[in-house]
């Protein structure tokens, strides 16, 4: 069967070979054996790049599903060159490919992640990082696991919070209204309640330190709910990056 692919990791085999670790909308996380790829003129060479996006030919046994697969063909559809030459673009494009791989083995996700992360690739191609970028894309990408917080309502009383939430009680799986908080202390500082409340209503115009509050707070629902989200080592990459550009 053929399939397409984005390259999450790959890593050394043996002198001449990869192994890839890559995410395909039809299967989910595959993982690649990729014989002599690391010769000069491999024509697997460039596909199986990490963050390439490519068509792989693969023989595809259900019952050995987690197995190592043995392409037989890798072909090359976008490099994404212009967003490599940009440190940000690249550092961004590194932690959201390092997420899915620590997400991954969901297959049922599988189509809409892959969807997600390659209209992000694109977008990173031809743009810019935007300061809101990763906000929402990690907001998107907790919708399609399903489990994006409710910010807009009240988790008891499902009443509209109009002046942002008084606190989030992840129990209730998201935003709580003053009411139903009463006398209780909010554990979130209230700036930060009204910066989320304004992005739950689809405010693009919140000032950097809001976003990366906002990107923080969602990097955690995600460790919080996925729970195989410690160590990324891309996220302080990112942050690094960041640094250099000021
Ligand atoms: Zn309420």
């Amino acid at each position: 069967m053929k399939t397409q692919i984005i390259v999450l990791h790959r890593y050394a085999y043996s002198d001449s070979s990869w192994i890839v670790k890559a995410l395909s909308p039809d299967l989910g996380i595959l993982s690649l054996l990729v014989k002599g790829a690391k010769a000069k003129n491999s024509p697997f060479r460039a596909g199986i790049d990490p963050l390439a996006y490519s068509e792989i030919e693969i023989r595809y046994n259900k019952h050995k599903a987690s197995s190592l697969i043995i392409p037989k063909e890798v072909c090359l559809r976008n490099y994404f060159p212009k967003m490599r030459s940009n440190l940000q673009n690249l550092a961004l494009a590194q932690f959201m490919a390092e997420i899915m791989l620590k997400l991954g083995r969901d297959e049922s996700h599988a189509a809409a992640e892959f969807k997600w992360l390659l209209n992000n690739l694109e977008y990173l191609e031809l743009h810019s990082v935007k300061e809101n970028s990763l906000s929402l894309w990690l907001q998107k990408l907790c919708d399609i696991l399903g489990y994006a917080p409710m910010l807009s309502k009240c988790g008891q009383c499902e009443r509209e919070l109009l002046h942002g939430p008084a606190d989030l009680w992840p129990a209730l799986g998201g935003a709580i209204c003053s009411d139903c908080l009463g006398a209780r202390e909010s554990s979130y500082d209230s700036l930060f309640l009204q910066e989320l409340g304004s992005f739950a209503k689809g405010k693009n115009d919140l000032q950097q330190g809001s976003w990366q509050r906002i990107e923080s707070f969602f990097v955690g629902h995600l460790r919080a709910h996925a729970g195989t989200l410690e160590n990324l080592r891309s996220w302080d990459w990112v942050l690094e990056t960041r640094r250099l550009a000021c």
